[in-house]
């Protein structure tokens, strides 16, 4: 059992944003790819899965992965279509949605999402091996025998479900779209992330910024950092980035943030974590 390789693909929230001031923290959608040694984890299938999609191409090998959404809002799901390992007969792919409702949420959602006069094909041209596993946020998931992903449901309109993946002596939390209450440390987060090697945390907006958005289901970078610190996680990752937020912005969300957790960082395009 070796350990566990993170590589971020996609870090922006709400709509993919190729804008030229973006360029150095990336403006494709979540998607984060995660190696718990051979095994692979897919986190979200926002555009950023597309270039992941041809480096595993490149790989030559039958692909295998588990891809598991948060929830099915257009950022998490839009470059699922465009994933190229979905038009191979070799591939192996079990999807994971835990905020719809079983038995046939996901394959619904995704379904609507490919269908005219929406989109120009439609999932029956998926030719991998493809599984649907719904379950309810909050259940345990095996989906390898070596590991364990603990669920649990997120404040966010229409649901959304947070991660923890657990491989060997390694933990990681993938926490995004969620809403907190100012004040309150979610328990359901602060169990998600306690202790975690890494913690991956939706601060889409700064706390300045956040009361004319309440409701919009997202979080802060600040209330990561208090999770984050009372959790005990050893870094905190500031995730899922308002298509508003520049590099200059980020720049210097990630120097205050390290003022207060000097383990935090920004989540930009192409950044490889070990663990
Ligand atoms: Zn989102
Ligand atoms: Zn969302």
């Amino acid at each position: 059992m070796s350990g566990v390789a993170v590589r971020f693909w996609g870090v922006r929230g709400s709509i993919a944003c190729p804008d030229r001031c973006v360029t150095r923290y990336g403006g494709n959608t979540s998607c984060v790819e995660v190696r718990c040694g051979d095994n692979l984890l897919i986190l979200d299938g926002g555009s950023g899965i597309r270039q992941l999609g041809k480096a595993l191409l490149e790989q030559q090998a039958p692909i295998e992965a588990d891809v598991l959404l948060t929830h099915c809002h257009i950022d998490h799901v839009c470059g699922l279509p465009f994933f190229a390992p979905c038009y191979l007969p070799s591939s192996r792919l079990r999807l994971w949605a835990g905020n719809l409702n079983p038995p046939d949420g996901l394959v619904r959602a995704l379904r609507q999402m490919m269908s005219d006069p929406l989109f120009p094909t439609s999932l029956e041209n998926f030719k991998a091996h493809v599984e649907f596993r719904d379950f309810r946020a909050g259940e345990v998931l095996m989906p390898r025998p070596d590991v364990t992903v603990r669920t649990a449901a997120l404040n966010h309109p229409g649901g959304s479900t947070g991660y923890r993946i657990e491989y060997g002596a390694h933990a990681l939390a993938y926490i995004t779209d969620t809403e907190h209450h100012p004040g309150v440390l979610d328990p359901q987060v602060m169990a998600l992330a306690q202790g975690v090697d890494l913690m991956v945390y939706d601060s889409n907006y700064t706390d300045e910024e956040w009361p004319s958005h309440i409701g919009w289901g997202h979080s802060t970078w600040q209330q990561g950092v208090r999770l984050a610190v009372a959790a005990q996680a050893k870094q905190l990752v500031i995730f899922h980035h308002d298509p508003d937020h520049t590099d200059d912005v980020l720049d210097r969300v990630a120097e205050e943030a390290r003022r207060l957790l000097p383990n935090a960082i920004v989540a930009a395009e192409g950044m490889i974590l070990r663990l």
